[in-house]
């Protein structure tokens, strides 16, 4: 009975379409809420929501006695349920809830989540992305680039880089790039064959100091890149030694992460994120004179913990972001 009547609401043939993915376990909490609502007695919600790779759609049946049936059609913008991308449906036990992780979808731009329950339903729905939908931009203005991630052997963030990455990831997103981290680790052989038998990074301080020691340790680096004018976050330990080897080298379009800033603690990834500001908007901090930045990220690293970019920032940030080479 419950299955005749959501084949009713429903006229997609799930049997067409592929599932759109996995079950998990917990309702992700690194994502942004797109739309949260109670089932209407409709049975039949429809939402237009945009995911650069990560939409999650949560349901969760609030009727503490009946079993409820649902089911998840993921579509085109303007295109009909019947060329969905993906359907996904089960039951729910009284109180049950499930959340599906969309992957059968062509995410990065807007797509069609219709979600339809069965009848009487009692029931909360929650769509998860990872696009801020309080932002101005469309899903389209997302600007998608690959971001290459050097490892040194010796780099003294070397066991937390992954996570600083991802952090710093998540705070472009935000803004509207969607960095694609493609790893590269060196092993100490390999560091000694790019930086030299010292195994440090010369860096350089102002254009006077371009060709003083070693400088062709960031021309190796820079060659590891598949391209010159591609982003790249170099974990190393440098010849500064410390925070201040820390820092953007816009002539190689890199950035150099050495030991991270102090202010008392940087939050995760707020360091990465902030050097790439400097790649993307260019030099000078928030606040500073003749600077045009209005972001908390690019204050000083050494004064500030702050890590919103604001939308100003953020537009002119994915304007020079298209100009990344790809990949
Ligand atoms: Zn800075």
């Amino acid at each position: 009975m419950l299955i005749a009547s959501l084949l009713f609401v429903c006229s997609v043939d799930a049997s067409m379409a592929l599932d759109c993915g996995p079950k998990l376990d917990l309702a992700p909490t690194t994502l942004y809420v797109a739309k949260s609502q109670e089932i209407p007695i409709t049975r039949v919600v429809t939402e237009r929501v945009g995911a650069s790779r990560n939409l999650v759609v949560h349901i969760a049946n609030e009727n503490k006695r009946s079993a409820m049936l649902y089911q998840v059609i993921v579509h085109r913008v303007g295109g009909s349920i019947s060329s969905a991308y993906c359907v996904s449906s089960g039951g729910l036990t009284p109180s049950g809830t499930v959340t599906v992780k969309i992957k059968e979808a062509p995410l990065g731009d807007d797509v069609i989540v219709q979600i339809t329950t069965s009848a009487n339903p009692k029931a909360k729905y929650t769509i998860y992305s990872d696009l801020n939908a309080q932002r101005d931009f469309s899903t389209r203005e997302v600007v998608r680039r690959n971001l290459y991630v050097f490892k040194f052997k010796n780099a003294p963030l070397a066991s937390t880089s992954r996570a600083h990455v991802e952090a710093a990831i998540g705070i472009w997103r935000d803004a509207g790039i969607d960095f694609q981290p493609v790893y590269r680790d060196f092993s100490d052989s390999e560091t000694a064959q790019i930086l030299g038998d010292d195994r440090l990074l010369t860096v350089f301080f102002g254009q006077s100091g371009l060709e003083l020691g070693e400088w062709q340790d960031r021309e190796r680096v820079q060659n590891l890149k598949p391209k010159k004018e591609s982003f790249a976050v170099v974990f190393a330990r440098t010849t500064f030694q410390g925070f201040g080897g820390t820092r953007t080298d816009p002539y190689r379009v890199q950035i150099y992460i050495d030991e991270d800033v102090l202010v008392p603690t940087a939050p995760v990834g707020r360091t990465v994120a902030h050097e790439l500001g400097h790649l993307l908007l260019g030099e000078g901090h928030t606040g500073s004179p003749n600077v045009p930045w209005t972001s908390g990220l690019m204050e000083a690293g050494t004064a500030s913990t702050f890590i919103d970019v604001s939308a100003t920032d953020a537009k002119r940030a994915r304007t020079r972001a298209a100009q990344i080479p790809t990949p």
